[in-house]
């Protein structure tokens, strides 16, 4: 397309989504570099989701997949929380021949690490620069709004793309992108106010070395290639979460009981450990194997959970925002790396040779369309998981689990509209709506038109 330029990106965040986003512009043309507040050292890490919606990028990018030794997942398996028998279990052997890619679930170091080379190192395009202890102001999130607007003038000046780091240093861009994280000073910045709860459930985490519990006779989960979860059911908050990772070496167990049993609602992930009769105290009745496998559980970490109303918007002149940063969500629908990935795909697209005509802030615009509404639905059915597993991607279709129980069967979510997606069809529509043109594709919001979904609802159908 003529107008077509290349950019001089600044990213801001260089974690899951802030890589994916360095790697999908550098190969659409551009020179990015990444700011990053800390040095990645001493991270604490556990497992990361990656179903078919997030793996098809990877591929699509060159990512060697290989780097980030994840393990392939056969199957969901929801266990009775006294006694461990499977409830509901969603087989995932066909998922690849159906979906066209894997589910991964990765460690979120060595997916962090398999981003990063593929973003800095050969390639397509100008390797990204990482620039690390650059901390972008959030000081003035808190400020009385008359303030706020001259702290803003010295993070990011909005006119002119200019950011101002913490330690002084000033860059300027013309596309700045904010993925940093849940925190997100970038968010302040463009005049957000998050709407935001914390969540009624707690959540520890705790890595289980494989060899370890097997050494000591304890049951061998890895060899499930599951994730696997006890309890879940309606209107339960109790629910342990375990994943698989490193190949199977390692086992990422989430563990979440009602807030009122302990709050950890203002810790931050990466403090000091907790203590393991922290994690064993909720759970009295809990299947004895598990019980067990958590005794020896280490780096024992709170995760931090709000509830956070979608956002107006994720964009305003040549600055946007991205993962985290754009629409925090739950962990329950395991969709937060893949929908920042999915972020950065979209960027990748809009900005590539064929999309881009020159206007950053018009293609921004259309980034908030195609990317708001998806994430949004993602983000309202993880919180509706919370208390639920029937409303979880996989669990919402297995209907004759004696448990089986929706808010409403048409609106559950599925891996159909999670991955029959194709986002070159939604980005297409909505810049031919943006620019005034004829859209003849067939695909609306990204799902083909005459795709049935199994909530009953069939993609163009009138309702
Ligand atoms: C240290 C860490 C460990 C995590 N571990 C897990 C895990 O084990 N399992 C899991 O499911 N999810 C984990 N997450 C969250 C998960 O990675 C994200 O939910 C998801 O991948 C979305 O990615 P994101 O890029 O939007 O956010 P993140 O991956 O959180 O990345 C945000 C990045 O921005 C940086 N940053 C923040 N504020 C600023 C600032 N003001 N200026 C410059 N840089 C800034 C952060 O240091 C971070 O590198 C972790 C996040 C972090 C930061």
């Amino acid at each position: 397309m003529s107008g077509w330029r290349p950019l001089k990106v600044g990213v801001i965040g260089g974690g899951i989504g802030g890589m994916s986003a360095a790697l999908a512009l550098r190969r659409a043309g551009h020179d990015v570099t990444i700011y990053e507040k800390s040095d990645f050292a001493g991270e604490v890490g556990a497992s990361v989701s990656c179903a078919a919606n997030g793996t098809r990028w990877l591929h699509e990018w060159g990512v060697d997949v290989a780097k980030g030794d994840p393990v392939v997942l056969k199957k969901l398996i929801n266990r009775d929380w006294k006694t461990g028998e499977p409830v509901s279990v969603y087989d995932l052997e066909d998922y690849e021949k159906r979906w066209g890619y894997v589910y991964n679930m990765f460690h979120r170091q060595y997916m962090h690490a398999m981003l990063k080379d593929s973003a800095m190192g050969e390639g397509d395009g100008i390797p990204a620069k990482l620039v690390v202890n650059h901390r972008v102001r959030a000081s003035g999130n808190n400020r009385p709004d008359h303030l706020l607007i001259v702290q803003q003038c010295r993070d990011i000046d909005l006119n002119t793309n200019t950011i101002t780091f913490d330690n002084g240093v000033t860059a300027q861009h013309d596309l700045v992108v904010g993925a940093d994280g849940i925190g997100s000073a970038v968010r302040g910045i463009l005049g957000i106010k998050p709407e935001k709860k914390p969540s009624d459930s707690s959540c520890l985490h705790a890595n289980v070395d494989t060899d370890e519990a097997v050494k000591l006779g304890l049951v061998d989960y890895s060899q499930d290639s599951a994730l696997e979860y006890w309890g879940g059911q309606e209107g339960k908050w109790d629910k342990i979460v375990l994943s698989p990772c490193n190949g199977g070496k390692l086992l990422s167990y989430y563990c979440f009981f009602p807030r009122e049993q302990g709050d950890y609602a203002t810790q931050a992930w990466g403090a000091e450990g907790r203590p393991v009769e922290e994690l064993l105290k909720p759970y009295p009745n809990l299947d004895p194997q598990v019980l067990k496998h958590l005794s020896i559980g280490k780096e024992i970490q709170p995760w931090r959970l709000w509830v956070h109303e979608p956002y107006p918007y994720i964009h305003k002149g040549n600055v946007c925002l991205l993962g985290d940063a754009g629409h925090p969500m739950m962990p329950h629908q395991s969709q937060g790396a893949c929908m920042a990935i999915e972020d950065a795909a979209a960027l990748g697209i809009l900005f590539n040779k064929k999309y881009f005509n020159g206007d950053v802030a018009q293609s921004l615009a259309v980034y908030e369309e195609v990317r708001l509404p998806r994430a949004t639905r993602v983000q309202a059915a993880a919180a509706k998981a919370a208390y639920n597993i029937n409303e979880r991607i996989g669990f919402s279709v297995n209907k004759d689990t004696a448990t089986y129980k929706v808010e409403d069967p048409k609106k559950i979510l599925t891996i159909e509209e999670m991955n029959a997606y194709d986002m070159y069809g939604d980005v297409e529509e909505k810049l031919a709506a943006k620019r005034g043109d004829r859209y003849t594709g067939k695909f609306i919001c990204g799902l083909p038109i005459g795709l049935e979904l199994p909530s009953g609802i069939t993609i163009g159908a009138s309702a």
